[in-house]
């Protein structure tokens, strides 16, 4: 009787343990052990809890939480997000396989989403022409051989995009004197002038006084294959009449996940009127999933956008509105988001400062900040060009 009880006990601890310790709906691998066996090396970014596995051939990009991967410009998606547990982080195993095993990836039963359609764009482009343009950028990414046509950044610098931005109904900000519209406006047609001077192909996004909505700036950018994306702004700060005194200067933004508040609050801004006036899709910020899923195609852009920035930092040496703190940020400024080439956006200056505004509304200020802008331009053309003939092109 007594060996009978013993027995029942044991079964009943059996189906108990087996209780306390339920089979996995998906089987995990410790990511860092993952890295050793496929002699990839591996680097934890903790602040940001993404992490990045570079083997010889690609750098896979991951972030705790979600569950994509990007690998180039792919977008991958995963059977799980990858979490943190007990110290380590996890990712499926069959993600795992799929990822580091070729055969594997192109079998049917992988998800390989192209980058340009898995982002989301939140101004998605509608017109069929930036469909065709966007289906373009898709198959140069998954060609195994170079693409005959290349992309923007990579060619010589010929089609330069003006983006004057607001507009019509929506003025920008307001100075005591002067409206955003007015000035970019003036300052968007002299810098026409002077690049065609130098002999650049150059389209406006807007030529008058009238309102263009965000996403279909960038729309119009892509169909007409621009080298370069550069959209005219005035910064404003809604403060004391003694802040507004001490806060002037240019800076230059290029599309990236923001780093500062400050940043992030220009950028809302910016973006407000496509909230404002019922845009399709409209949103004043960026989600941490679609900075990631963007970051693939971003990539491509983002080195020539700061080569430009650069130049456009040289150019105004000696400007009269001195540059605000470092002169460059990055931010999720939604009239870039769909640009499929390299893209600024430029405050030339404060227009709720009277120093600034009363500079970039005079003739002569206009004409130096155009002039400026045009330089760099031709300087970044000569990067371009220099960066090409050293690759043998
Ligand atoms: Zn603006």
């Amino acid at each position: 009787m007594k060996k009978v009880l013993w027995f029942l006990f044991f079964c009943l601890a059996c189906v108990a343990s087996i209780w306390a310790e339920p089979a996995s709906a998906v089987a995990k691998a410790d990511v860092e052990q993952c890295a050793k066996e496929q002699k990839a090396s591996f680097h934890w970014y903790p602040v940001q809890k993404t992490f990045n596995m570079i083997s010889a051939t690609d750098t896979i990009k991951f972030a705790v939480g979600l569950p994509y991967a990007s690998m180039g410009s792919k977008s991958i998606a995963l059977e799980m997000a990858p979490e943190i547990s007990e110290g380590k982080i996890w990712i499926a195993a069959n993600d795992v396989k799929k990822i580091f095993a070729p055969a594997a990836v192109s079998s049917s039963s992988v998800t390989i989403v192209s980058s340009s359609s898995a982002t989301v764009v939140p101004l998605k482009p509608s017109s069929s022409s930036v469909a065709v343009a966007s289906s373009t950028a898709v198959a140069s990414s998954t060609a195994v051989a170079p693409p005959k046509n290349e992309t923007a950044g990579t060619r010589e610098v010929k089609t330069i995009v003006i983006d004057p931005g607001h507009g019509g109904k929506d003025s920008g900000a307001l100075g005591v004197n002067a409206q955003e519209k007015d000035i970019v406006l003036t300052v968007g047609k002299l810098l026409k002038k002077e690049l065609e001077k130098e002999g650049f192909n150059v389209k406006m996004t807007r030529d008058k006084d009238v309102f263009i909505e965000l996403g279909q700036r960038a729309n119009l950018a892509n169909q007409w294959d621009g080298d370069l994306f550069i959209s005219l702004h005035c910064n404003a700060v809604d403060a004391t009449p003694e802040r507004k005194k001490q806060i002037k200067g240019y800076h230059v933004y290029v599309l990236r996940a923001p780093e500062s508040e400050e940043d992030k609050a220009i950028a809302r801004r910016e973006n407000k009127v496509a909230t404002l006036y019922g845009e399709k899709n409209a949103k004043e910020e960026l989600s941490p999933i679609e900075w990631f899923k963007l970051e693939a195609r971003l990539e491509k852009y983002k080195q020539n956008s700061y080569m430009f920035t650069e130049e456009l930092l040289k150019a105004n040496e000696g400007y009269k509105i001195r540059k605000q703190a470092g002169g460059v940020g990055g931010a999720g400024f939604m009239v870039l988001v769909g640009a499929l080439m390299p893209a600024v956006l430029y405050e030339i200056g404060f227009i709720s400062n009277l120093e600034d505004e009363a500079y970039m509304m005079s003739d002569a200020g206009q004409k130096d900040i155009a002039e400026r802008i045009s330089k760099a331009v031709a300087s970044y053309k000569e990067a371009v060009h220099n960066y090409r003939e050293t690759l043998g092109r």
